[in-house]
């Protein structure tokens, strides 16, 4: 008898049901918040603001680069975006993925990325030679992006010694990795440099998560993001919430910010939050922005709203 989440909560969790954790139900397909950061990190790399020299104080309030595990019915669990933070990530699925006393060459069953910005792939470099040397570990990406890993030095070398291998995602097109869990990739517009960038769709048999840490503004996608969470009979979005507003960009102009502002976000998705058609987290917090104020006015005020503020731990029934 396995009882694979009793004993391993970390907070939040409302996916675990007292009374239903029989060897079938503890593994529910779902997903498990493992970072809630930008790119930077929180506290932010070299930074000594006052909210990120708190964090530093009390690492209760960190937060981890914005990431994922998705658990499917079988138990196994595939990362969403390796971060910068991985082998700490790593650490938070030890419950999962349990070791043998050495290191685990296959301590997850796969990786979904979302595209090539610091945060969201460079943790692939910890599957290599130099660390935990996996072995054909799959790499769910875009063509681009799976082009861009195995064109270009040191992830190259993944590729080559074989310790990750690129499969490509056709955006649109539904990923079945078992008969009640798809993954489907989406473009959404971002600055992109060096290769596209999706957002996922996680659709279980409950509920369908649809998940974006980047973005660029809403002005910038072809349908309104209220339509295409309609049309996609999205349950919950899991979405960029890098700024509040323009107060934490002084002098900066609003259509180069690369980035919805919270606010924006709300004004548009109010409606079908208040009519419980939608429930709304924000990730990919910026270090500036004030919703990282647990008892903070902000937060009081996007939670009065509906909102919700993603929390590193916290898991989501699919
Ligand atoms: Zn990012
Ligand atoms: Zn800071
Ligand atoms: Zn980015």
């Amino acid at each position: 008898m396995v009882f694979l989440a009793a004993a391993t909560c970390l907070t939040g969790c409302m996916s675990h049901v007292p009374g239903e954790m029989t060897e079938k139900s503890a593994i529910r397909p779902r997903l498990r918040v493992l970072g809630t950061a930008q790119d930077g990190g929180f506290p932010h790399a070299a930074c000594s603001c006052d909210r990120c020299e708190l964090a530093r104080r009390d690492p209760g309030t960190e937060r981890l680069v914005a990431s994922l595990a998705l658990i499917d019915t079988d138990g196994r669990v595939f990362l969403v975006d390796a971060t910068p933070d991985i082998r700490r990530q790593l650490d938070r699925l030890r419950d999962l993925k349990p070791g043998a006393g050495r290191v685990n060459r296959a301590p997850v069953d796969g990786v979904f990325l979302t595209h090539a910005h610091l945060g969201h792939y460079t943790g692939l470099g910890f599957l290599g030679f130099e660390a935990i040397h996996t072995k054909e570990i799959p790499i769910y990406a875009t063509s681009r992006m799976a082009s861009f890993l195995t064109d270009n030095g040191p992830w190259s070398q993944l590729v080559e010694f074989r310790n990750i291998l690129p499969v490509t995602l056709t955006p649109g097109e539904p990923l079945a990795l078992d008969e009640q869990l798809s993954v489907t990739a989406f473009r959404v517009p971002h600055r992109d440099e060096f290769t596209d960038t999706v957002g996922f769709l996680f659709a279980g048999p409950t509920r369908r998560v649809f998940y974006v840490p980047d973005t660029d503004g809403w002005q910038h996608w072809k349908i309104p993001l209220e339509e295409w969470l309609d049309r996609h009979r999205v349950n919950i979005l899991i979405v960029d919430g890098t700024f509040f507003s323009m107060d934490e960009l002084p002098g900066r102009d609003v259509s180069a910010i690369g980035h919805p502002l919270m606010i924006d976000t709300i004004e548009r998705l109010q409606e079908q939050v208040a009519a419980g058609r939608l429930r709304v987290f924000f990730t990919h917090f910026n270090h500036s922005n004030p919703v990282l104020d647990a008892d903070g006015e902000r937060r009081r005020q996007i939670e009065a709203r509906g909102f919700e503020v993603l929390d590193d731990g916290l898991e989501l029934a699919l």
